[in-house]
């Protein structure tokens, strides 16, 4: 029998679930996997550690359940599965923590209240991320719930770094680069003393290429500046988000289209990005694949803007030590590790084209001045693991 930690990441309408083990020092994974369609035509799928599927079921159309019983039955499901394990905990993934949490942090109602004060920082994520939260805490009172921020690691970077060029007061209400996707980093910056330690303690960027995609300056562990900003909107192109734009464009969208703001957040998050330009896919396989011109095109700025930035977050860090592809993109593609690993040659950074095919950590030559790792990424477990250290806090 062990002690089980549940890991819950609910978004607008889909809740992510995924249960560890304890395992002495180390945390196991055991079973996760989702309820999607929350509020259209629900579907549960679980897997096993091994990748076995455990359980499918699907909701008839008209008859959601929405995050109340989509909670329901996922602990119905759970304590089926559990056996004679027992949960002592639930860390959730949370995307904002604002300026006051740098650091996990173990809720109740009163620092729940002071959580939801954050919605207006990231409507689309937060209230939705917050639901699971009240919902446990009203059945459940007794059971340890923990929140990690997506914002929290980036709390280190300096002043300047977290400054628009804003009127000062907009800034001290918190108007300012935030960076999300922390808790990616935050396992990265965990795994690489093991494989580089010398960029481990030095300088790296870490590329975090997925539907959602940023890039995070490191330095001695710590972020110092990354290309995520006040939203998640900033920085680079990504599955359907534009990424960095002349903040004109906006006010040239009101002006000349009439666009009031709902309208322009739907073209801003949900048809630009690679499906915007490419006018076929926001996937990177189906891009990939495509002999469209317009795929290409949009493949083509991916890859360019990605290695603008890198260019300026390694002048943030006065240089660089290694470079970290991670995320879905990160993980999977050679053809995008490739195109921007040759882009920086500059920098020193040889590519080894047949470790870059092959599943190897060091994608650089033996002789390259950086080195070059892809690792995959492990946001659930870095939730798990921030979740048990408060327990025993
Ligand atoms: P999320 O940000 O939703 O967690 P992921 O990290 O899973 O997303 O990344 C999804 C992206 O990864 C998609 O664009 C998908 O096309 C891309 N991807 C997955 N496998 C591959 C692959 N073999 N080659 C290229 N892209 C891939």
């Amino acid at each position: 029998m062990s002690r089980a930690i549940l890991v819950l990441n609910a978004g607008s309408s889909s809740i992510k679930f995924s249960l560890f083990l304890e395992q002495g020092e180390s945390l196991e994974f055991f079973l996760g996997g989702q309820l999607e369609g929350l509020y259209t035509s629900t579907r549960f799928k679980a897997k096993q550690a091994q990748g076995l599927l455990m359980r499918e079921n699907d909701w008839p159309q008209g008859l959601p359940l929405g995050h109340d019983g989509a909670i329901a039955y996922l602990a119905d499901f759970l304590r089926e599965e559990l056996g004679q394990h027992s949960l002592v905990a639930v860390g959730h993934r949370v995307v904002h923590g604002g300026l006051d949490f740098a650091a996990p942090l173990r809720l109740n109602a009163e620092t729940v209240e002071r959580l939801e004060k954050l919605n207006p920082l990231a409507p689309l994520h937060q209230p939705h991320n917050l639901k699971p939260i009240r919902l446990l805490l009203d059945r459940l009172p007794d059971l340890p719930q923990v929140a990690c921020f997506d914002t929290a690691f980036h709390r280190t970077q300096p002043e300047l770094a977290q400054m628009f060029a804003l009127p000062k007061d907009l800034h001290d209400e918190g108007v300012r680069r935030y960076g999300f996707h922390g808790l990616s980093y935050e396992y990265i910056a965990s795994a690489l003393p093991a494989l580089d330690p010398a960029a481990a303690q030095g300088r790296c960027v870490v590329l975090h290429l997925g539907n959602g995609a940023s890039m995070c300056a490191i330095s001695g562990g710590n972020s110092v500046a990354s290309t995520m900003g006040f939203t998640a909107l900033d920085g680079l192109p990504m599955g359907t988000r534009c990424g960095a734009l002349d903040p004109g464009v906006i006010l040239y969208l009101i002006d000349q289209h009439g666009l009031d703001a709902r309208a322009i957040e739907d073209l801003l998050y949900k048809q630009s990005g690679l499906l915007g330009v490419s006018g076929l896919s926001s996937d990177m396989r189906t891009l990939l694949a495509s002999e469209e011109p317009r795929a290409k095109l949009a493949v083509d700025l991916y890859v360019y803007r990605i290695v603008r930035e890198l260019g300026s977050l390694a002048a943030a860090l006065g240089g660089l030590d290694a470079l970290v592809f991670t995320g879905g993109i990160g993980e999977n593609s050679a053809e995008i590790r490739a195109r921007v690993c040759r882009a920086v040659a500059w920098l020193g950074l040889e590519l080894n084209e047949s470790a870059n095919q092959s599943g190897l950590a060091r994608i650089s030559a033996p002789a390259s001045k950086l080195s070059a790792w892809k690792i995959p990424t492990d946001e659930e477990l870095m939730i798990a693991r921030h979740t048990r250290r408060l327990l025993a806090e």
